[in-house]
């Protein structure tokens, strides 16, 4: 077999760049099962310090950690404007990209257009009031990140969108929790350092439960109505995350490793399963947990994937190659996008007009 067979075993599951109707789910579904090692302690908190997620595999009984699809989502999207950006100052030339986002009314593409591409997730600190969120200010609403993983269009974003209408784009991409195969986790005390000959007991302790290095998490993805590119960069991008949970800076480094794919109009496996079966095995060394799934995936009938099959195909710093073909891929979409919400707004008929901040009653 050639390391192309895995992208032929799922192209009937992908949609073309140019193909109309994109916006509309067609029921096929790429999946994609990995595993996520723990290299350090990770920091798997909720709620704050002494607090950790865990859940109940239900055939096993056992109590494991597990990392919240949300995080998981945050992680891998910010991973993806990272390689946007480093595309970006390889020296890709967006403009066409940015004239036409800004053509159809995407306000930052504007600013975009002279001070460069950039995409940010902000921090969650507060709302601002009228709905909008701070996270989706430094969005742009219509980035490949943006295009995959959504985003929340206000008229401060897309001029298309009056008075208080917003207009989501959904996430076509839908992680599973990832669930470890063993519990293994340590509270660990910490004394916080101060600065100077002055050391504090007492209050200064904190206590936080640590998920040991080792540690093996399974991890599935589902890609809904993705394009060539979009599986290419998404996959990339969760392949290359290397670290997750609190306080990264000293915690939290993993490694991923991409086990199987497939493609159908249903799911055949679930993290939950997964990882329930493995620990019901007793398995706990990590390369014997990764060889008993590749031969559970190959019996439920998905495709042998590795992290090498997708970065040997997608390279951040060519300015051209497979980060461009989702540009294209992306503001295709949002095309798309536009045309149906303006057609729509036409087809209405009640707004005769509609030009700039115009009337509050539409
Ligand atoms: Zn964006």
């Amino acid at each position: 077999m050639t390391s192309e067979s895995w992208l032929d075993s799922v192209k009937s599951c992908l949609r073309e760049v140019d193909e109309s109707g994109r916006l509309f789910p067609n029921g096929k579904r790429i999946e994609v099962v990995f595993t996520i090692e723990a290299a350090n302690l990770l920091l798997l908190r909720t709620e704050g310090p002494g607090d950790i997620n865990e859940a109940t595999l239900p055939e096993t009984g056992l109590s494991v950690p597990i990392i919240q699809p949300q995080k998981l989502m945050a992680v891998v999207r910010r991973r993806t404007l990272q390689i946007l950006r480093a595309h970006r100052d390889a020296g890709a030339d967006l403009s066409k990209y940015i004239e036409q986002a800004a053509d159809l009314g995407f306000v930052k593409a504007k600013t975009h257009l002279e001070k460069g591409w950039n995409c940010t997730i902000q921090p969650p600190l507060a709302d601002k009031g009228g709905g909008e969120k701070l996270t989706d200010i430094g969005m742009d609403g219509y980035c490949p990140a943006c295009a995959i993983f959504g985003a929340a269009l206000t008229q401060a974003q897309f001029s298309v969108a009056s008075g208080n209408m917003s207009i989501g784009i959904k996430t076509r991409v839908h992680f599973d929790p990832a669930f470890a195969t063993a519990r293994m986790i340590q509270p660990e005390t910490h004394n916080k350092v101060t600065e100077g000959h002055i050391s504090t007991t007492g209050g200064a302790l904190f206590s936080e439960i640590h998920v040991m290095p080792g540690t093996i998490f399974i991890g599935r993805v589902v890609l809904n109505d993705v394009t060539e590119p979009e599986l290419l960069a998404t996959l990339y991008s969760l392949a290359t995350i290397e670290e997750i949970g609190g306080r990264s800076g000293v915690y939290g480094t993993i490694r991923v490793r991409l086990l199987g794919v497939r493609c159908g109009n249903h799911s055949v496996s679930t993290a939950l399963e997964l990882a329930d079966e493995i620990a019901g095995q007793g398995i706990t060394k990590p390369s014997e947990i990764i060889n008993h799934l590749k031969k559970k995936l190959q019996e439920l009938g998905f495709t042998p994937l590795s992290n090498e099959d997708i970065i040997g195909r997608v390279d951040p710093s060519d300015p051209d190659g497979a980060i461009k073909d989702l540009w294209e891929s992306s503001i295709s979409y949002i095309k798309q996008l536009y045309k149906l919400i303006t057609e729509e707004l036409r087809g209405g008929g009640k707004q005769q007009q509609r030009r700039g901040k115009g009337s509050k009653s539409g």
